[in-house]
């Protein structure tokens, strides 16, 4: 088993099938094997790519959108967004590093709001993912709208259980109409989260009870 392969997950920002050419951006985070693997490398480096899985997409019919995760999600979020009508109400919550983080991503093309609707940008500056999940907080005051809403939550495991127990405890939102799961797990491999995720699935139903 030591010599398999070792596999991350990872979403495909943009395809360019004519182009022979996909578009992954990688978060490079100090540990692991895909973080410092991004930072090092190389034209001409190898990967093995298995997939495409997924199937999310926002529902069209949903009266208003919430998009929130960090760095992780940011390249899903922002497939999502451009696949959201400007005329639905939409709040989009992303958590990064600092203000350096943030201007790069705001300089990089692809992350644009349906109808230049605002970011809320949120700043770990050297905090622990765990410690607080500011995406929580900065959901709370939120003033959503009536109607059906969608919404998309994902990024640190912890902090996706937080709120989608908020979600739909406290604000009311069917559970069919969240997308939230964890997509890493703090002091976890992604070997560590996969076995822990039916764990993880458990619990979270038990929030809902
Ligand atoms: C459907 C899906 C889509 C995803 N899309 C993306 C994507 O587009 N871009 C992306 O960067 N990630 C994405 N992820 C998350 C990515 O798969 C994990 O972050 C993965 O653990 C990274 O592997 P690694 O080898 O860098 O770190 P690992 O070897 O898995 O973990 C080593 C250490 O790093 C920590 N760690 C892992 N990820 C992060 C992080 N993001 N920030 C801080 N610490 C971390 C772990 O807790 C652990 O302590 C996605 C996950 C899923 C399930």
């Amino acid at each position: 088993k030591s010599e398999w392969h070792r596999q991350r997950t990872y979403t495909v920002r943009d395809a360019d099938p004519a182009g022979g050419t996909i578009t992954i951006d990688l978060v490079t985070h100090g540990s692991g094997l895909a973080g410092p693997w991004a930072r090092n490398a190389r034209p001409g480096d190898l990967v093995q790519l298995v997939g495409p899985g997924g199937a999310y997409s926002p529902d069209p019919d949903a009266d208003w959108h919430l998009l929130a995760g960090d760095d992780a999600a940011i390249p899903a979020i922002s497939v999502a967004l451009s696949r959201i009508s400007p005329d639905r109400k939409t709040f989009v919550i992303l958590e990064v590093e600092d203000e350096a983080d943030q201007a790069d991503l705001e300089s990089a093309s692809g992350l644009s709001t349906p109808a230049g609707q605002p970011i809320i940008w949120l700043h770990r500056k050297g905090d622990e993912h765990t410690a607080q999940p500011r995406i929580l907080e900065a959901i709370k005051p939120l003033d959503l709208p009536d109607g059906r809403g969608h919404a998309f939550v994902h990024g640190e495991a912890g902090m996706v259980r937080e709120v989608r127990r908020h979600l739909v405890n406290e604000r009311g939102m069917d559970v069919l109409d969240l997308s939230a799961t964890g997509y890493w797990k703090f002091r976890r491999t992604e070997e560590g989260w996969r076995e822990d995720k039916p764990e993880w699935k458990r619990l979270a139903e038990e929030d809902l009870a």
